[in-house]
């Protein structure tokens, strides 16, 4: 029997490798994420899990092609969306869900949080910070046990004593706290360079810090610096060393600056840029990642009564609702703006709804999909794989019913989905 089988092994293994399935996608209107114009009429062609070619026009069917027919459907490179937290959503116990979910619960849910992602047209993500389940739920999406979006992580997220990302914030000191759970502390230069080997020793992608205070955390102040530039460079520096960028989590201006100088990827939010901290987005190349619809989600869930900490309620207040206008400040002083949206502090699957609040206030739709496709992919460092539709990428491609060039909101309504040559949603 077991001899048998594999028999049969080898011989699938051998008729996969002689004849790799071409399937040809007919786009009535193609968007690859590199062109600035919509494309009238093309073809895709995929083999197993990559683009072979675009052609003009549709092109004519060999024997034993797999033909999908989206002549009615404009088609776009799978969207990135580089800042989520894959683990966890928005909800009134969420707090208490902290102290009460295992590892194993924590699993469950993020695999509902990654297939909800997915499949609203977001086949990868950057996810800036959960427990370390999102390394091993990114695993399991490699190895096809789950469905979910191509995960980047920087696993567990590096903040100071008491910091936003601190995981004790608001715990009775009664409680004693595992050192997986204090490892993600860190109160000088020393401690975040041992901090980033950890992550490198625990496969994250990359790195987040807390450079300031945030809205969620059960802490006083949103806006104040956390860490010592000395603390940020030796961060960069080291995580350098085994090539992943650095994320930082700004809303207050002085530690903004900070990761700025200290040579940081993103800032994440940025919410009281001023004209200084522009300047340095220039010169050092930072992107700028605005999550405006996480401020916008917490500004309305804090008019819900009890639904926040009173710290936490009098932050999502203050601060939540600035974010969309210095997006439009920062978009229209030149920033470079990199899409993300803090999914998981709004309901995940929501993603797109950024899109429209993007558009909203200046930027041009066909800018607006390239922040979602071809700069992640180079933020990632995956632009051989990632972001547009041309020979040799990913074959990671959805469709809407309408041009979102003339609609954006048809974003919010993904109508298919291919991830790595499979569909999803079709
Ligand atoms: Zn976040």
């Amino acid at each position: 029997m077991r001899k048998r089988l594999l028999f049969a092994g080898i011989f699938f293994a051998a008729a996969n490798y002689a004849q790799a399935q071409r399937t040809l996608i007919y786009c009535g209107k193609l968007i690859d994420g590199v062109s600035d114009a919509t494309q009238e009429q093309a073809t895709i062609i995929v083999e197993k899990n990559r683009i072979t070619a675009v052609e003009k026009g549709y092109a004519k069917a060999q024997a034993g092609d797999k033909l999908i027919d989206l002549k009615n459907k404009t088609v776009l490179p799978g969207l990135t969306d580089m800042h989520v937290h894959i683990e966890s959503e928005t909800s009134r116990d969420q707090y208490l869900k902290r102290l009460s979910n295992n590892s194993a619960d924590i699993a469950f849910e993020a695999q509902k949080h990654a297939l909800t992602t997915l499949m609203a047209g977001f086949t990868a993500v950057r996810d800036l910070g959960g427990t370390g389940v999102n390394i091993a739920l990114r695993n399991a999406i490699n190895k096809g046990l789950v469905t979910g979006p191509r995960i980047f992580t920087a696993g567990q997220t590096i903040a100071t004593t008491g910091g936003h990302g601190d995981p004790t914030n608001g715990l009775s000191n009664m409680y004693s706290v595992p050192d997986k759970v204090t490892d993600a502390i860190v109160d000088s230069p020393d401690e975040g360079r041992k901090a980033v080997r950890q992550r490198y020793k625990d496969g994250s992608d990359c790195i987040k810090i807390t450079a300031t205070g945030g809205v969620l955390s059960i802490a006083k102040s949103g806006k104040a610096p956390q860490f010592t530039e000395n603390e940020i460079s030796a961060i960069v520096q080291t995580a350098k060393d085994y090539g992943f960028h650095v994320a930082a989590h700004a809303h207050g201006t002085d530690g903004m600056k900070r990761a700025l100088r200290a040579g940081v990827t993103t800032i994440e939010h940025g919410t009281y840029m001023d004209d200084e901290a522009i300047d340095l987005f220039k010169k050092m190349g930072a992107y700028y990642v605005p999550t405006i619809i996480a401020g916008r989600t917490a500004a309305d869930s804090a008019k819900v009564p009890g639904y926040y900490h009173p710290f936490v309620r009098m932050k999502a207040l203050e601060i939540g609702p600035l974010i969309q206008k210095t997006f439009e400040k920062a978009y229209k002083a030149g920033v470079k703006i990199a899409f993300g949206t803090d999914g998981g502090v709004y309901p995940h699957g929501k993603n797109a709804k950024e899109f429209e609040y993007m558009t909203e206030v200046g930027m041009p739709a066909m800018e607006a999909i390239k922040s979602a496709t071809v700069i992640p992919a180079l933020i990632l460092g995956e632009q051989d794989n990632m972001g547009s539709i041309t020979k040799g990428k990913y074959a990671d491609i959805i469709a809407t019913d309408e041009n979102p060039l003339q609609n954006i909101k048809t974003l919010q309504n993904v109508t298919f989905v291919m991830k790595d040559g499979v569909v999803y949603k079709q």
